[in-house]
């Protein structure tokens, strides 16, 4: 109920959820006019992108990739004496820097769109008013005729495996680490279950990778599955795929015994789960504010993604979508141009993905096996990295692909999947192709540097051509 002596302020537009579809709607209403307040319960803004998802995540890789080079430094004829070595203490500090950095950046783009930060949890009390608790328990409530929820999402956690944050834990609590652990179990080999199993084993841990269906990286191309499934082989991690963790036992020593069905055990200095994220609906006051949840706990909302509740909006997470920065962002900014009055929708046909494995995968539009379930006509074309001259200068061709997928009758591009060097960067070429309609003879026709990677776009679509 409302507090008559509580402090009530008015704003045109509150944000609930400083991540980065917050952060996208409050910048987005402010740009349109609004007096806008965006609430964070946590002390630092970002959300999990910044603190514990795709930022530590990406810097990594980024460090994993840089040692990966050096140790191949000599086969382009550059020497390096001495041993090569990691330090992890270092890769942690380079991942605060740019942490630091990006959490500046955040700050100045708030500032200079004057939305105010309120550090506090908020709580819906009626569709138009919220409360929120600040973390020294004094509160203020918030009027406004527009909300936008972006409270994002949190791991979630297997019975068999319960999380204790040192030995046991979620990428939640891997900014954590301050040493490499020797023996890593990940258990599910999904998106960010598959980087981290490249991280860890580049940076020199043994690394078991336990997955409950038969391959990778569900979802993604058959081609790019197979060939990162065999990469991982390669590089030396253990696959355990088509199985589940029946038990996860402390050692007195410390660390964990790991066991699958079948009874086969693993010893892991460190367990990461990476099972899956759940929106994160709960004691925000939902029921209050008349906002309906579908059955996966998601904020179910309509194509203008406006929820159930007139004048409440969601975005991000927390709507359960692809649950990507990449699209949290766009939501974010969706969102908050239709609570101030537009209706703009976002085509979903045209999401790159981007995989940050070593080597990368970019990925938009039909997978081959898509097309063939759902009987829609297609033709692929694909060209090698190790036809590209650009590829074999890097040494980076093996493995490496870019595959798309045309309509045979338009010759429109329906699909690409690309493997290899700089393919989250290739891919969105294929996005503004497939947006704008781009037909296998406008890869053909069109001119590339010569040497470059984009050169295997026209390859593709001859190959894809002289098949139709
Ligand atoms: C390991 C990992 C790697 C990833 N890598 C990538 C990648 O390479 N590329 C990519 O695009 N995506 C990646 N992602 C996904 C990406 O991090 C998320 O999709 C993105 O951060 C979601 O943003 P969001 O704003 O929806 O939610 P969040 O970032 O979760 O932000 C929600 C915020 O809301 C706050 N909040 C919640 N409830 C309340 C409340 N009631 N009051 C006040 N504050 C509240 C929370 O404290 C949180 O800060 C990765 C994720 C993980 C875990």
């Amino acid at each position: 109920m409302y507090n008559d002596s509580m402090e009530t302020v008015r704003y045109d537009a509150a944000v609930i959820g400083g991540g980065e579809a917050g952060i996208a709607a409050a910048v987005k209403a402010a740009e349109l006019g609004a007096r806008v307040c965006l609430i964070e319960s946590s002390s630092q803004l970002g959300g999990a992108c910044v603190a514990t998802g795709t930022l530590p995540s990406k810097t990594f890789s980024i460090s994993a990739g840089v040692f990966e080079s050096v140790k191949k430094a000599k086969n382009f004829g550059v020497r390096i004496d001495g041993p090569i070595s990691l330090d992890f203490k270092e890769v942690v500090g380079s991942r605060n820097k740019l942490m630091k950095c990006d959490i500046g950046v955040i700050h100045s783009h708030l500032r200079t769109h004057k939305v105010e930060w309120i550090q506090g949890w908020a709580v819906f009390l009626a569709p138009d008013r919220l409360r929120v608790t600040r973390t020294d328990g004094t509160a203020v409530e918030i009027e406004t005729p527009r909300t936008i929820v972006a409270a994002g999402s949190h791991p979630i956690s297997l019975p068999a495996l319960p999380v204790d944050g040192t030995a046991v834990i979620t990428t939640d609590e891997i900014v954590a680490l301050t040493e490499c652990p020797r023996r890593v179990v990940i258990i599910g080999a999904g998106i960010i279950g598959c980087e981290y199993a490249f991280i860890f084993r580049t940076f020199g841990a043994d690394v078991t990778l336990i997955e409950k269906t038969a391959h990778a990286l569900l979802g993604q191309d058959k081609d790019v599955v197979a060939a990162i499934e065999k990469e991982l082989k390669r590089r030396g991690a253990a696959l355990r795929f088509a199985t589940t963790v029946v038990s996860c036992a402390a050692k007195p020593e410390g660390g964990r015994i790991v066991t699958i069905e079948g009874g086969t055990a693993f010893e892991a200095d460190l367990v990461l789960t990476c099972i899956g994220r759940r929106p994160s609906t709960e004691r925000l006051g939902l029921e209050a504010a008349g906002v309906a949840l579908g059955g996966r706990g998601e904020i179910i909302v309509d194509e203008c993604l406006e929820t159930t509740a007139s004048g409440i909006f969601a975005a991000g997470d927390v709507i359960g979508r692809r649950m990507q920065s990449s699209t949290a962002i766009l939501e974010g900014a969706v969102a908050a141009e239709n609570a101030m009055g537009g209706s703009r929708t976002i085509d979903e046909r045209f999401v790159p993905g981007g995989i940050y494995t070593q080597p990368e995968i970019g990925s938009v539009g039909l997978t081959e096996d898509e097309a063939i379930e759902n009987e829609i006509p297609h033709i692929v074309g694909v060209c090698g990295y190790a036809a590209l001259v650009k590829a074999c200068s890097l040494q980076t061709f093996n493995p490496g692909f870019i595959k798309m997928l045309f309509d045979p009758s338009s010759h429109k591009l329906i699909g690409a999947h690309i493997l290899g060097a700089e393919s989250a960067e290739l891919i969105h070429n294929l996005v503004i192709a497939m947006r704008t309609g781009a037909t296998a003879e406008d890869f053909i026709y069109s001119i590339y540097h010569h040497p470059s990677l984009s050169e295997g776009f026209r390859d593709a679509a001859r190959d894809a051509v002289s098949k139709m």
